[in-house]
């Protein structure tokens, strides 16, 4: 194995590759294994640092915080989104239908006092 640059290291390998005969046989095997040794601890160098930044910034526990708020945020809406029974006794309400503003008592055919539509 000959002395190999960073241009043989990186790009020889790959080049000799794609392109038969630029580089002797056993020259671009060495740089091509090389280069995937290189590529593999640079890819292991990843995810070492990966793992210790998101232990750093916490970021796994946010995840895990942010997961247990969804959940219990989605219980809620479930239990929150039932169509509730109107109290008895509670006077009917009018909702416009432009604004959505919710008018009690029932209005039917007078005006909604904040857009004007008709009830
Ligand atoms: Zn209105």
């Amino acid at each position: 194995m000959k002395q190999l640059g960073w241009r043989t290291i990186m790009g020889g390998g790959a080049l000799a590759a794609l392109v038969p005969g630029t580089a002797h046989a056993a020259d671009s095997q060495d740089a091509v294994a090389l280069g995937l040794v290189l590529l593999g601890g640079a890819f292991l160098l990843f995810l070492v640092m990966r793992e210790l930044m998101c232990w750093y910034w916490k970021v796994n526990e946010g995840l895990g915080l942010l997961r247990e708020i969804r959940d219990r945020l989605g219980a809620l809406e479930a239990v929150a989104g039932r169509p509730a029974a109107a109290p008895r006794g509670a006077p009917p309400a009018t909702t416009c239908p432009k604004c959505a503003a919710v008018h009690p008592g029932d209005l039917a055919g007078q005006f909604c006092d904040r857009c004007g539509a008709k009830l």
